[in-house]
């Protein structure tokens, strides 16, 4: 591992994290490696009767609190560091949401443009039929993440059924309803989105009518916030993928983009506009900036740039630690990633529970939960932040680290 990799950098921050809280260091002993990461070649015969091999990988960094809990992606530049990092960021959430899980994460290095849909369906099964031996109810449950689905999902619970002889529903998390997923589960990451910049603006007395957003992403997480955000009454005006970027003063018709979207894939060619280099966005006037893409875009050269007073990483690990270090300095007031984007994993947690009760909850219920756990870890994390007067960040860390060393004390892991 290089020296200035994301994972060794984020091993850098627990450390500091473990000192703050001046508990003993044996806790970041424990988290500072996942407990295990299973990388796997994946063997796909292509339409065209040819054999292809795809690198694919689960890290299960904690199961102190639970079974692992993470999603999987399917993405390009899928890697070990990234994926061993993606799986301590999902210890930090489910600790800072008192859920009963660990973190874990999973990822398949392929571009799913490049796959027909038999294919897809066939490398996800593979994946599943492979690492069987790590994943389960009680050991760790997937759920979708970038360019994965409830579709697939489905695919998946279907290949762990058939391997198991039986079904098994709680194994995975984010599946259509029909078959054991949670209503709301889709927009769930979006809807927690908003209901953290929502508090964060009552705690900044700032007017939520109007303010201008700017939105870097337009994926689920990405085109459900900004459909959500209208519905509250916000403005957004800059909207970017990677083909560009959109922008109107005046603010986007966020419901005819989201539909345009569907169906094109793409913000590309609506409303026959023309884009904007999408690098604009971090130019753009705004209140609020949404990163709701990858990871490393707020970086030394983005963040002097910014305009917005509150950035709510609705993306995993979206500043780096050079971003982060300017964003303090401008005093530009931070939603960190395991809490802003926390109400993915939260909704598979209702999910799961829905799973282990053969229960069904009604959509109302769902949503009324998320947005009362939720706004609960805000109003926890922020209280921390103000006491210490540390940014919401660290304060994040430090309640998640403060409740994974109680739990390593109470089992006997450490004195
Ligand atoms: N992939 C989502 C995340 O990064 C959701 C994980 C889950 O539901 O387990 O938080």
């Amino acid at each position: 591992m290089s020296q200035n990799s994301p994972y060794q950098q984020l091993q850098n921050q627990l450390e500091q994290v473990v000192e703050e809280l001046e508990i003993t260091p044996s806790v970041f002993q424990i988290l500072k490696e996942p407990k295990h990461v299973v990388r796997i070649s994946i063997p796909l015969q292509r339409d065209d009767g040819t054999v292809e091999t795809y690198t694919g990988y689960r890290s299960l960094h904690s199961d102190l609190l639970g079974p692992g809990k993470g999603g999987i992606r399917f993405h390009p530049n899928v890697n070990e560091d990234e994926v061993m990092a993606l799986s301590v960021w999902m210890t930090m959430k489910t600790a800072i949401l008192k859920l009963p899980f660990g973190g874990a994460k999973g990822g398949i290095q392929v571009d799913p443009n490049d796959l027909s849909k038999r294919e897809l369906q066939e490398l996800s099964r593979q994946y599943i039929r492979m690492l069987e031996h790590v994943i389960g109810p009680q050991k760790d449950i997937p759920a979708p993440d970038v360019n994965t689905n409830g579709r697939i999902m489905g695919w998946m619970l279907d290949e762990f059924t058939r391997l198991r002889g039986r079904n098994v529903p709680g194994f995975i998390t984010g599946k259509p309803p029909v078959i054991g997923g949670s209503e709301g589960r889709v927009e769930a990451t979006g809807r927690g989105v908003v209901v953290t910049i929502l508090r964060a603006l009552e705690k900044m007395d700032m007017e939520k009518k109007g303010a201008k957003v700017a939105i870097q992403g337009f994926g689920n997480v990405g085109s459900v916030t900004a459909k959500r955000l209208n519905e509250e009454g916000l403005k957004v005006v800059a909207v970017a993928d990677v083909n560009g970027m959109l922008y109107d003063e005046e603010g986007i018709d966020v419901l005819e983009l989201c539909e345009y979207v569907e169906e094109n894939g793409s913000i590309e060619g609506f409303q026959n506009q023309e884009l904007k280099p999408s690098d604009g966005i971090f130019e753009t006037d705004c209140d609020i900036f949404i990163p709701a893409a990858l990871e490393n875009v707020i970086t030394s050269e983005t963040a002097p740039k910014l305009k917005a007073s509150i950035v709510a990483e609705a993306a995993n690990g979206p500043t780096t630690g050079d971003g982060d270090h300017i964003l303090k300095e401008r005093d530009i007031f931070v939603i960190p990633d395991i809490l802003c984007n926390s109400g993915g994993v939260m909704v598979s947690a209702f999910e799961w529970m829905q799973n282990d009760s053969h229960d069904h909850w009604e959509k109302d219920f769902v949503v009324q939960r998320l947005d009362k756990d939720l706004s609960e870890a805000f109003r926890e994390v922020y209280k921390i932040s103000q006491e210490k007067n540390i940014a919401m960040r660290k304060a994040a860390y430090q309640v998640a680290v403060n409740r994974l060393s109680d739990a390593m004390y109470e089992r006997g892991w450490v004195e």
